[in-house]
């Protein structure tokens, strides 16, 4: 039998969650839920490097992470040129070092009745929700895999479980992204990669504003939730921090739901 000693317990528990020295590339880290993550990994250690379509957004952010003392930088490109995610993968990788943690996080909502929604619409969806969750995927997998290690975090919604009125296109991305999320696990695992989804419930962000001054919605909600209200967005770290560190060496294709219970409650 391996013996492990109390002073081995002790050095390994307090390291399972760090993720001190490691490299985390957030997509879509500007605002949101996003921009919350990168914080939460920022503060266990991890160095950030912030992606957005636009600059000066995303430089505010940095300057705003930096003052809080985080190591932080930029890294502008648009998710869904797939050249542009080639040459910025490379970029950071060039200029700043090895990616050891991905959040796939960049996404957008359109809501229409779906016999009138817009081709356009549908098109923009599956370019930012899924095609840019393989692009970035793939691209910074490409590194991973030669080193023998790394993780990514695909962040997927209850809506990858459940339906609403209005949201069909959204729903068929984020169910795309948690079977794309299976099948990065399943080719890439056995490299040492560790690929897992995010799925969070009910956030209280920008995409959800309408949503959020909504009151008639907001009481549905509230009744609809086992625990009872929105989410607070720092409520998330705690998974990805989960998912990005050694603490889930073992965990592989999980898609970890963060909904206050709304998924196995009707
Ligand atoms: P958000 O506040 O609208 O932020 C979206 C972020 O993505 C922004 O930083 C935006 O910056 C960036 N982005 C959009 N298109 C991009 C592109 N083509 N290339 C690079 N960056 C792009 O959204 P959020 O509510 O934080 O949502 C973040 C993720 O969580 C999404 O995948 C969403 O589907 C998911 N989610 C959210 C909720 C919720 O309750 N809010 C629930 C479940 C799942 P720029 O516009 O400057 O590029």
């Amino acid at each position: 039998m391996i013996q492990i000693t109390k002073a081995e317990i002790a050095m390994h528990d307090t390291t399972l969650f760090s993720l001190s020295g490691r490299r985390a590339l957030v997509t879509g880290a500007s605002r949101g839920i996003g921009l919350t993550l990168a914080r939460g990994l920022g503060r266990y250690g991890a160095k950030i490097v912030l992606n957005g379509r636009h600059p000066e957004p995303l430089e505010a952010s940095r300057a705003m992470l930096a003052d809080e003392g985080l190591d932080v930088v930029t890294a502008p490109f648009d998710v869904t040129d797939q050249d542009a995610v080639i040459a910025g993968v490379e970029k950071i990788e060039r200029e700043h070092g090895p990616i050891d943690i991905l959040i796939n996080n960049a996404g957008i909502q359109r809501r229409a009745p779906l016999d009138q929604f817009s081709r356009a619409d549908w098109d923009a969806l599956i370019a930012t929700n899924l095609n840019a969750v393989f692009f970035v995927g793939q691209a910074v997998a490409r590194h991973m895999l030669p080193r023998g290690r790394g993780k990514i975090v695909n962040i997927c919604s209850v809506q990858s479980e459940l339906a609403r009125p209005g949201i069909a296109p959204y729903t068929a991305t984020k169910g795309a992204v948690r079977n794309l999320t299976r099948g990065m696990a399943t080719d890439w695992a056995r490299h040492g990669l560790q690929i897992n989804g995010l799925a969070p419930g009910y956030f209280k962000t920008e995409m959800n504003e309408k949503l959020v001054a909504d009151q008639a919605f907001t009481q549905w909600l509230c009744q609809r939730i086992p625990a009872g209200r929105w989410g607070n967005m720092e409520e998330l770290v705690g998974a990805a921090v989960f998912l990005s560190s050694d603490a889930s060496s073992f965990v592989n294709g999980h898609v970890l739901m963060v909904d206050g219970g709304m998924t196995v409650s009707v």
